[in-house]
């Protein structure tokens, strides 16, 4: 295949993924330029535009570049002219619609945000903040791991409130994003404007701000902002991959604003959940997938979602392009590429290392005994499932007989606590974690 070909298979795979107005907007406009040892050179309208294509696209290309060519390939994207202005220009049509203005996806909102237990808190504070700009919780602070919808909900925030509200001063904006226009300003003499541009808004949506670790002088300028924000009664939305109080030299000060909204976190989804995203993305992609399947799916792939969605773009890839029914065989080879080779140990698994690491049955970790050293195994199983396999809570308790979600909590806590201050169980700990990795035959429950 020639480079053009596949970038022309690229993109039409990418079609399929992206939602059509941001598809036009930062797809279409691409062109290849060519293939050099593995990497594709793409060339792009601006350098804001190839900031752009990297940090909200490069998994989505390669992870299209893979379903095309069936390599793992790297792309590299060229801007043609220079340094551009730090909004894209309008090298297509401008979309009639004032999401891309506002750098918001339009499929992000609430109605396609699929609640369970692990999200709902998070899904109703950010509802509830849409609706009463500035009055609620402010700010709002979202946290949670890779793939679980911090983006999706925090932007499904701006595009509530846009819709309430046409007028609204609004902006999104990933804190890559902010920093590398703060870094323009610096360099351009431009600071003013950027701040002015920052300091008039209504409703900021700052997502990922764990990117603030090491930056002071973006600290320092979002500490600034967002004073200013909430001193005239201006709504701020965040999001991080961890709670502000574990965000490395944050400093003191942002810390405590952080966290003086409203505190939310987001949990890997349920079976259920998972389940019920796959459907309805099926459906979104106007796509018939058996229930079956989507079970067999979303036992497979637990913790991310962008994961659980990028299993089902392949899966309709390959059924489309290769005519083979629908199967579990199908869909297993459809994933085996998106989970781990050998998949997170299974927590039957997990129960049976710790089992034999601290000589208790299996069973009794499932039971209610709290001799001290059953209790310890069954704290210790809690962690390993959290840590190692990203379970949420509720799935944890179930594994362990029926525990409550706050017992598993105070179980995580306990362990994380004697890790750090008793060396000997942490030496214990850090070989049961090898032998759960080795692959070691998993001894048969007693
Ligand atoms: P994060 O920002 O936490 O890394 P994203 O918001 O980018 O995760 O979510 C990854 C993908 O999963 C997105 O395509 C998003 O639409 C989808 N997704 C996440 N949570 C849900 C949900 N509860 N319902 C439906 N889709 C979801
Ligand atoms: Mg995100």
């Amino acid at each position: 295949m020639s480079g053009e070909q596949v970038w022309a298979e690229v993109l039409n795979v990418l079609k399929v993924r992206v939602a059509p107005q941001a598809f036009q907007t930062w797809l279409a406009p691409t062109r290849v330029a060519g293939v050099v040892n593995g990497t594709v050179r793409v060339n792009v309208p601006s350098l804001f535009f190839a900031d752009w294509l990297q940090h909200h696209y490069l998994n989505d290309i390669i992870f299209a570049l893979k379903t095309v060519t069936g390599r793992e390939m790297e792309v590299e994207f060229v801007p043609q002219e220079g340094v551009a202005s730090p909004l894209p220009e309008p090298v297509v049509a401008p979309p009639p619609q004032v999401s891309s203005q506002f750098r918001l996806k339009s499929r992000y909102t609430f109605d396609t945000f699929i609640v369970g237990e692990s999200n709902r808190l998070a899904w109703a504070a950010a509802r509830s903040v849409a609706n009463n700009l500035g009055r609620v919780f402010n700010p709002l602070f979202i946290y949670g791991g890779v793939g679980l919808g911090k983006t999706h909900l925090i932007q499904a925030i701006g595009n509530a409130a846009l819709a309430l509200n046409p007028g609204l001063k609004l902006c999104y904006t990933p804190a890559e994003v902010l920093f590398l226009e703060l870094i323009q300003a610096i360099e351009r003499n431009t600071r003013l404007e950027f701040k002015e541009k920052y300091r008039g808004l209504n409703l900021l949506l700052l997502d990922d701000i764990h990117y603030l670790v090491g930056k002071e002088s973006l600290q320092e300028e979002i500490f600034y902002t967002f004073n200013a924000l909430q001193d005239a009664g201006s709504q701020v939305v965040f999001t991080s991959d961890r709670p502000p109080k574990d965000i490395p030299t944050l400093q003191e000060r942002l810390i405590s604003r952080l966290g003086s909204g409203l505190v939310v976190d987001i949990q890997p989804p349920e079976m259920e959940t998972r389940v019920a995203i796959l459907l309805q993305k099926a459906k979104q992609e106007q796509f018939d997938l058996p229930e079956q399947i989507a079970c067999h799916i979303a036992s497979r792939v637990r913790s991310n979602i962008r994961t659980l969605e990028a299993s089902l773009v392949r899966l309709i890839a390959l059924h489309s392009l290769t005519g083979k029914p629908l199967t579990v065989e199908l869909a297993e080879e459809a994933i085996k590429d998106l989970v781990h080779p050998d998949g997170p140990p299974e927590p039957k698994k997990v129960l049976a290392v710790v089992a034999e690491a601290f000589q208790v049955p299996v069973q009794e970790l499932k039971g209610q005994n709290r001799t001290k050293r059953i209790a310890l195994a069954r704290q210790v199983t809690m962690y390993i499932l959290r840590q190692q396999l990203n379970m949420s809570l509720k799935d944890i308790g179930y594994q362990l007989g029926g525990k409550d979600h706050t017992t598993v909590m105070h179980a995580i806590e306990k362990v994380e606590k004697l890790r750090t201050k008793d060396q000997a169980f942490n030496a214990q700990f850090e070989r049961i974690i090898k032998q759960l990795n080795n692959g070691a035959p998993c001894p048969d429950s007693r």
